[in-house]
């Protein structure tokens, strides 16, 4: 059995392999294939869904008995965590369940944008990850209260305000840059996995920087604090004497 997300109940749940595996090359054609698929069904909901393997990411055709041996490795894994970035580039599973991201002290209706645009960027959607990247900074700005302008003066304007730096305003206008581009009409620009890794990165960066670094500092004063008052009560109730100490 093998454990992922499926695409249908949306559980962590066991795939359980239903048939062979196939390649796409013709049968008898050829022994090795870089491409190898086998069919699953979902534990959970018995909803089908296909395992494939591109051995190309390995750098070398494998036959079939190579293909099922990498399908039972991942009968091995039966935790979520237990998964690298490695296996999941080996094996992907069709339909693709989208991948989400969680920002914990990030308002919540810019998280739900910036999180959608890595569920984009997950099944390939690259322009769609630009557009929402630039759809959570502009929300960034007016949850600042910064509502006026064009996107350019609103991450001036954030920058002016030193709700971000210098460096995070050239970060903010390369997300703007490219999601212009989208947003306005000129599809035929193409947007690589890098183009959108990128931008999602930065992303992060604003985010991070305007929201979650200043909470972070936030709960770390309170936890220290916390530990001095805690020290302060342990001094004031220690014994005088070192009779109680052993
Ligand atoms: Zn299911």
């Amino acid at each position: 059995m093998a454990s992922r997300i499926c695409w249908h109940c949306e559980r962590f749940s066991h795939m359980t392999q239903i048939g062979p595996v196939f390649s796409d090359i013709l049968k008898g054609k050829a022994a090795d294939s870089f491409v190898w698929f086998a069919p699953f069904t979902c534990d959970a909901c018995g909803y089908a869904t296909l395992g494939m393997i591109d051995s190309s990411l390995l750098g070398r055709r494998i036959n079939s008995g190579q293909a099922q041996s990498v399908f039972q490795v991942e009968a091995d894994f039966e935790d979520e965590e237990e998964l690298d970035d490695e296996d999941e580039q080996i094996i992907t599973w069709i339909p693709r369940e989208p991948v989400w991201k969680e920002y914990e002290d990030v308002p919540e209706d810019i998280a739900a944008v910036a999180s959608e645009a890595y569920s984009c960027c997950s099944i390939k959607a690259y322009r769609s990850a630009v557009l929402m990247a630039r759809t959570a900074l502009e929300a960034t700005a007016k949850n600042k209260g910064i509502t006026s302008g064009s996107l350019n003066e609103k991450i001036e304007e954030l920058a002016e305000q030193n709700i971000i730096t210098d460096q995070l305003a050239q970060e903010a206008n390369e997300i703007r840059l490219l999601g212009n581009d989208m947003a306005h009409g000129d599809p035929d620009i193409p947007v690589s996995k890098e183009d959108a890794s990128d931008i999602l990165g930065f992303l992060d960066t604003v985010l991070d920087y305007v929201y979650q670094q200043p909470i972070a500092i936030q709960k770390r004063k309170a936890l220290r604090k916390k530990r001095k008052e805690n020290k302060n009560d342990c001094r004031s109730i220690a014994p005088s004497s070192t009779a109680a100490t052993n």
